[in-house]
C-alpha cells in the first residue's frame, strides 16, 4: 500500500515561496501525472516526495506513514530524471544492478531482480553492451531498470522522455504504460507534453504557480476544465 499524501505542504527557498500550500492524495498504484508551466514547482514537488528537499512546513505520508523527516533511502521511492547519467565504462547489466551490489544484496536475489528488469524492459539481449552501444531509448530504459531493481513502492519520473525524439517518445510512452501494468507501483510522472499526460494518466494534477488548479481524470479535464488556465493547457497544441 503506497498511497502518497501531501498535507498542507509548503516550500520556500529563502524569500521565494515556490509551493504556498499543497494538499494532494496520490492513490496507491495510480499513474498520476503532474503538468503545468515551466517553473511552477513540479520538480520541487517530486523532490519533496523523494526527500531530496525538506518542506518548510507540512507533512508527507507514504502508505500512511509520516516520512517528512526520513532520509530518501528510507522512503521506498525511486526517481528517474530527464538527464540520466549511465556509467560509460560499465555494461548494461552492471549499470542496472550497481545499486544492489553496493548494498551487498545476496547474489541470487540480485540476479533475479536484474533478469526481471531486463525482461520487463526488453533489454535481455543488451546486458553485455556498453551504454555507448545503445540507442537513446535503450539508454533511458537502462536508467528505468536501475529503479525497477530496487523494487520501489513509488516511482517518480521527472520529464524522463523530453530528451528523446518524437518517434522514441511514442514508443517509450507505450512501454511506460506496460511497465505500470506489469509492476504494481504508484507512479508520479511530470511532463509538459499533453499527449503524454492524456494517454498515461489515471489522474492528472494541473499545477500553476505552486498551486493545484485542478485534479481529475484525463476525460474530466478535457470535458470540464475548471478554469481558462486548465482549458488552455489541455487544449493547446504542443
Ligand atoms: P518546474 O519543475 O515546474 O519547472 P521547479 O520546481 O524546478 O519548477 O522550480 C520552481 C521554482 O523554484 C522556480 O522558480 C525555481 O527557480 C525555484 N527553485 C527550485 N529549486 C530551487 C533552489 N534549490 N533554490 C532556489 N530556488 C529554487
Ligand atoms: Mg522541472
Amino acid at each position: 500500500m503506497a498511497e502518497v499524501r501531501l498535507e498542507n505542504v509548503t516550500k520556500s527557498f529563502g524569500k521565494l515561496t515556490v509551493i504556498p500550500d499543497i494538499s494532494l492524495t496520490v492513490p496507491d498504484k495510480s499513474f498520476t501525472v503532474l503538468v503545468g508551466p515551466s517553473g511552477c514547482g513540479k520538480s520541487t514537488l517530486l523532490r519533496l516526495i523523494a526527500g531530496l528537499e525538506r518542506p518548510t512546513s507540512g507533512t508527507i505520508r507514504i502508505g500512511g506513514d509520516d516520512v517528512t523527516d526520513d532520509e530518501p533511502s528510507k522512503r521506498g521511492i525511486s526517481m528517474v530524471f530527464q538527464s540520466y547519467a549511465l556509467y560509460p565504462h560499465m555494461s548494461v547489466a552492471r549499470n542496472i544492478d550497481f545499486g544492489l551490489r553496493i548494498s551487498n544484496m545476496p547474489t541470487e536475489e540480485r540476479e533475479k531482480r536484474l533478469a526481471e528488469a531486463a525482461r520487463i524492459l526488453a533489454l535481455e539481449d543488451y546486458l553485455d553492451r556498453k551504454p555507448s552501444e545503445l540507442s537513446g531509448g535503450q539508454r533511458q530504459r537502462v536508467a528505468i531498470g536501475r529503479s525497477i531493481v530496487r523494487n520501489p513502492k513509488v516511482f517518480l519520473f521527472d520529464e524522463p522522455l523530453s530528451n528523446l525524439d518524437a518517434a522514441l517518445r511514442t514508443q517509450m510512452r507505450v512501454e511506460l504504460a506496460e511497465l505500470h501494468h506489469s509492476i504494481d507501483s504508484t507512479m508520479i510522472y511530470v511532463t509538459h507534453d499533453q499527449v503524454e499526460a492524456m494517454t498515461l494518466a489515471d489522474q492528472i494534477v494541473v499545477m500553476n504557480k505552486g498551486r493545484i488548479e485542478q485534479i481529475g481524470s484525463p476525460m474530466d479535464l478535457y470535458d470540464t476544465p475548471a478554469s481558462v488556465f486548465v482549458a488552455g493547457f489541455i487544449g493547446s497544441p504542443k
